[in-house]
């Protein structure tokens, strides 16, 4: 990280009252770790400082300290905004988004972020936004509790799957060997954050699993309200499914649609190494990186699904074409 961004990170945070903390909606392991993680060491800093998602926090990360706190509504106005795990400015959700006239800083890993802060920190080969927060809790000589040693390590392991993603690098695997020996437990975080899901999320797969389809290299399924009603499953419980499908050797690339309450239809993209979704995903609305992205459309889930595979089906030949 420069120094002058390092600077002026560090001069906004130590001039600010009243920081919030924002994380992306739909959030996922990196977004509450970095969520957590920051709240943490500005807390232990003696700064006032509100954590908020506009969805609740998922049950596979409420293990982690300072879960329970997390709002879902800004109250009195703060003088400094945070955005965390977030590649532009509407991931922080409407309300959120919606605050104008507060300073700014983003901190963000993806490829695609729009670079909507008044200071931005965006570092795509940072294999987790935490690894990035680990960076800059070292960098400011801030000390690191076993708690939130915790809270950084869920990013790491979340986003890399357990250290099995392309982008692991020797990087990678020092901070979290820093994370282990500042008291974070790799098997409790992997346990919780990864494995551990409901029976009912594991039938839904089944019948999700039941209902893939292949054509041309794109292997994808939906998930429906109705089958998550049948199975007690929430809307964003569903994103290990595609990591799990994203091992099927005939699959180039994986789209999972699910519909979730809002009328929206959420669609998870991961792709092998050497093919890339996130231009798809940007190109719809959404983002994210290379090989796992994402992105949230309006409509019918028949419409979204049939949308999406075209531009699928059109970027993946796109791609074929280029590299032979
Ligand atoms: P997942 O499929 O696990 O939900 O998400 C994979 C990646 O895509 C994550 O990095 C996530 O932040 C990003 N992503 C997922 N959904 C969206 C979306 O609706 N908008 C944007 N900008 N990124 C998304
Ligand atoms: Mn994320």
């Amino acid at each position: 990280m420069k120094p002058s961004l390092l600077q002026a990170i560090n001069d906004r945070l130590r001039a600010a009252r009243h920081i919030l903390v924002v994380t992306h909606v739909g959030p996922d392991g990196d977004a509450i770790g970095s969520l957590l993680g920051l709240g943490g060491l500005l807390w232990d800093q003696g700064k006032a400082a509100t954590l908020a998602c506009e969805d609740p926090v998922p049950e596979s990360y409420r293990f982690l300290a300072g879960s329970e706190l997390v709002v879902q509504q800004a109250g009195n106005r703060p003088d400094l905004l945070v955005s965390v795990d977030c590649s532009d400015r509407d991931r922080m959700g409407e309300s959120f988004a919606a605050l104008e006239g507060i300073p700014l800083i983003n901190i963000d890993h993806h490829v695609t972020n729009t670079m909507f802060g008044d200071v931005n920190w965006v570092e795509p080969s940072c294999a987790s936004t935490t690894q990035m927060l680990l960076e800059l809790a070292e960098g400011l000589g801030w000390q690191l509790r076993p708690p939130v040693a915790d809270c950084l390590l869920c990013g790491l392991v979340t986003d890399t799957r357990s250290f099995r993603t392309a982008n692991v690098d020797g990087e990678t695997i020092g901070a979290a060997q820093r994370l282990l020996a500042a008291g974070a437990s790799l098997s409790r975080v992997a346990r919780q954050a990864l494995d551990l899901r409901s029976l009912g999320s594991v039938r839904l797969w089944g019948e999700a699993v039941n209902a893939l389809q292949l054509r041309d290299g794109i292997l994808w399924t939906r998930v429906t309200r109705a089958m998550r009603q049948r199975w007690s499953v929430e809307d964003r419980e569903t994103s290990g499914l595609s990591n799990f499908l994203s091992g099927v050797r005939e699959a180039r690339i994986v789209a999972v649609f699910t519909e979730v309450d809002n009328g929206d239809v959420d669609v998870s993209l991961r792709a092998q190494p050497g093919v890339d979704v996130a231009q798809v995903a940007l190109r719809l609305g959404g983002g994210g990186h290379a090989l796992a992205s994402g992105l949230t459309m309006k409509g019918d889930l028949d419409e979204v699904e049939q949308r999406v595979l075209a531009e699928l089906h059109r970027s993946l030949a796109e791609q074929e074409t280029r590299h032979g």
